[in-house]
């Protein structure tokens, strides 16, 4: 039996928007992060879901990928428009998260049904302290600049548009400099997932970062993981 821990929810109340058509789903999510001391509302269709996230002002928004009115796509687009809002987001299966990591759409984390309350929890309070940690020092390699305060990487002076997980990616691996990460590795920095399950989902970013910045960034060392790739070396 597991036995929650209330940790992570610290003594202000941390709000969830839990958007998701399907009632069974949407309760057990909600009971569950209700019972971990999360305050939760829930919208059950895209435009009730961009209305409430500007009313409520979540800490964090748990979003299904497929809904009435708009889908969690669109949801994505408009909450991310107003302000910075942490994203789940619910795909029913594993090729659409692909597809979304694929499209860059700004979700910090992806689940695939079906799922278990328990699972969900994690991952939110994972995003959570990804959200609330202190950024460290600039990073500059070459004409790749990683600003990690800011969350804004250049080449060239020029505005690269990385997603929240891929801007995560890239930068672990700077700070790592020569030292090559393991999947599992990458999962505990960049996901904070302590289970070691989902390297599909480290090879997926591994690939849309490299479309963005360039192959030559992440370097693939078979048998172990990935490292920082570009050749002179990491200055801080
Ligand atoms: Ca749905």
């Amino acid at each position: 039996m597991f036995v929650a821990n209330g940790t992570g929810a610290g003594d202000t109340t941390q709000h969830i928007l839990v958007v998701e058509d399907e009632p069974i789903i949407a309760d057990a999510v909600a009971a569950r992060l209700v019972s971990e001391g999360f305050g939760v509302t829930k919208a059950a269709d895209g435009p009730t879901a961009v209305e409430r996230c500007a009313e409520v002002q979540p800490d964090l928004v748990v979003l299904d990928l497929n809904l009435p009115g708009f889908d969690g796509l669109e949801v994505c687009r408009r909450i991310q428009a107003a302000r910075r809002v942490p994203v789940v987001m619910l795909t029913a299966r594993d090729d659409e998260t692909d597809m979304l990591v694929g499209l860059g759409v700004g979700a910090d984390d992806y689940l695939t049904k079906p799922f278990s309350p328990r699972e969900l929890v994690a991952r939110v309070k994972a995003v959570l302290r990804r959200a609330e940690a202190t950024p460290g020092p600039v990073l500059e390699s070459d004409g790749l600049r990683i600003d990690p305060a800011a969350r804004v990487v250049t080449i060239d002076g020029t505005v690269v548009h990385l997603t929240p997980t891929e801007f995560d990616l890239i930068r672990v691996l700077a700070e790592a400099g020569r030292t090559v990460l393991s999947r599992d590795q990458l999962l505990s920095m960049v996901w904070g997932y302590r289970d070691g399950s989902g390297a599909r989902t480290v090879d997926s970013h591994v690939r849309s970062v490299r479309r963005k910045l360039g192959d030559e960034t992440i370097r693939t060392v078979h048998g172990v993981g990935y490292a920082f790739g570009a050749p002179s070396g990491v200055t801080s």
